[in-house]
């Protein structure tokens, strides 16, 4: 999506300097969106998107599935597919329609476009919003929304004033929104603030135990970061019933970074801390996001070091994460020895063979520090010049600078061994070298040293609570 941005900048640029000196210059355009709860059940929106600037003849609505839910559009309006037609091309372009988003829930039963919880109702701003069509670049829309009293809105959408704002281009990717009866509360993680809503639904464990355990799960992340890699982000909790365990999450990071989570109703303390997915989830937002690549990369640093920051949290032993490794990352070796992690397309694949090569990075980077500086560091450097889950980059731009900072050429060869194309690892050999040997680790193998910090995080780590570990 932001590729398709940039494109379209360029082709904008080129295309004002060939514009010859008497053209009528062209208004930037800015939409208006107003979002008004007619009806809570079913969930009825009215909404209203008004854009003004550059002349406008179709809005779209980007969740195709929303199409058949849209109803009220005013006379003239002619529908091709999911193509609103307006009767005339304007300056001054208006649509308004309703959607039925209980019907869509009704048909889609899926987060990603709707879901109902009880009394509340989850759906990504792709299913209630369309976008003007075509896609200009950075064309701003301010939202409105306007619910009845007691029933509330709650989006990871930046607000500003009384609007939530982002980008036309950034509709059809836009972070989930929640609409209903439903309990949010504010954590402040070093300085970035958590909205954390919890969609209607039983938890055993209660909203108090869950909030403590998201709040943790950030202070996690934020000690990886060296502080919580985002300003603001919205964890929605939806509870599932009859289920026990923290079933699945996913990060929105576009426009604004938005968390869902599906938590199991029996859903235990024991089993919030030993599981993996909400730290996967806040690790991806300290990392940019790719776009027609490095998927591997992407998914490879999460999986390698959301143990090793549970682990530095205390929650989990140094010999587990390093049998976890052992066990797993096999998943990943043909991926990464004959296939190469571009064109690795299932989770194994993916997920491990991504992990084999951030892993075989650090290994790298501490052994030629002598332990000083880790892939970690490199990451942080990433991070500091602006690459956050918001944020898309090339991938060659983030290896380059991370391989930089470290001073170390670690992850731009091995992307280019595993990643583009394919080489062997032989995955026993390291384990011999770091003495992660089948059951126990080894103190006195060859890289020991390298593997004890690569678990507590190198010389200006704060994982004061690893000390407990051993
Ligand atoms: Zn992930």
């Amino acid at each position: 999506m932001r590729l398709g941005r940039a494109a379209a900048a360029a082709l904008l640029s080129l295309a004002c300097a060939r514009a010859p000196e008497t053209a009528t210059r062209i208004e930037p355009t800015a939409c208006d969106a107003r979002v008004r709860v007619a009806s809570e059940r079913p969930l009825l929106l009215d909404v209203d998107v008004a854009c003004s600037g550059q002349e406008i003849a179709a809005f779209r609505a980007a969740e195709a599935a929303s199409v058949q839910h849209l109803s009220r559009l005013p006379a003239g309006v002619t529908r091709h597919g999911p193509r609103f037609v307006l009767a005339a091309p304007s300056r001054q372009a208006r649509l308004s329609y309703r959607v039925n988003l209980d019907a869509l829930a009704s048909s889609a039963q899926s987060f990603d476009i709707a879901l109902r919880s009880g009394s509340t109702l989850v759906a990504p701003v792709s299913s209630w919003l369309v976008h003007p069509d075509p896609l200009a670049t950075d064309v701003p829309v301010r939202v409105r929304v306007e619910t009845p009293p007691g029933f509330s809105f709650e989006t990871g959408l930046t607000r500003s004033d009384r609007a939530y704002t982002l980008e036309a281009h950034e509709i059809p990717v836009g972070t989930y929104a929640l609409f209903g009866r439903f309990e949010s509360r504010t954590l402040d993680v070093d300085d970035s603030r958590l909205r954390v809503a919890f969609a209607d639904g039983r938890l055993d464990a209660g909203k108090d135990e869950l909030a403590g355990w998201i709040e943790a799960s950030a202070r996690a992340v934020g000690d990886f970061w060296r502080k919580f890699p985002v300003p603001h982000v919205l964890v929605t909790v939806i509870p599932v019933p009859g289920r026990d365990g923290v079933l699945f999450g996913k990060v929105l990071p576009e426009s604004a970074p938005g968390v869902v989570l599906l938590v199991g109703e029996h859903t235990g303390r024991a089993r919030l801390y030993q599981d993996w997915i909400l730290v996967h989830e806040l690790f991806h937002l300290g990392v940019p996001s790719f776009s027609g690549e490095g998927k591997w990369f992407d998914e490879g640093l999460a999986t390698y070091f959301e143990p090793i920051i549970r682990a530095r949290a205390g929650w989990r032993t140094e010999e587990s994460v390093w049998a976890e490794f052992r066990r797993a990352m096999p998943l990943g070796l043909e991926a990464v020895s004959k296939k190469g992690l571009e064109r690795a397309e299932d989770f194994g694949e993916v997920y491990w063979g991504g992990a084999i090569v951030v892993m075989l990075a650090d290994v790298e980077i501490r052994r030629r520090t002598g332990g000083a500086r880790g892939l970690e560091d490199g990451l942080r450097a990433v991070l500091a010049a602006g690459g956050h889950a918001s944020e898309v980059w090339p991938l060659d731009r983030t290896l380059s600078l991370s391989d930089e900072s470290c001073g170390v050429p670690a992850l731009e060869p091995l992307a280019r061994a595993h990643a583009r194309s394919a080489s062997r690892v032989d995955l026993d050999a390291l384990w011999r070298e770091l003495g992660v040997e089948e059951g126990r680790l080894n103190a006195s193998a060859p890289l020991a040293e390298v593997r004890r910090a690569i678990l507590r995080g190198g010389p200006h780590s704060t994982s004061a609570k690893l000390g407990r570990l051993r």
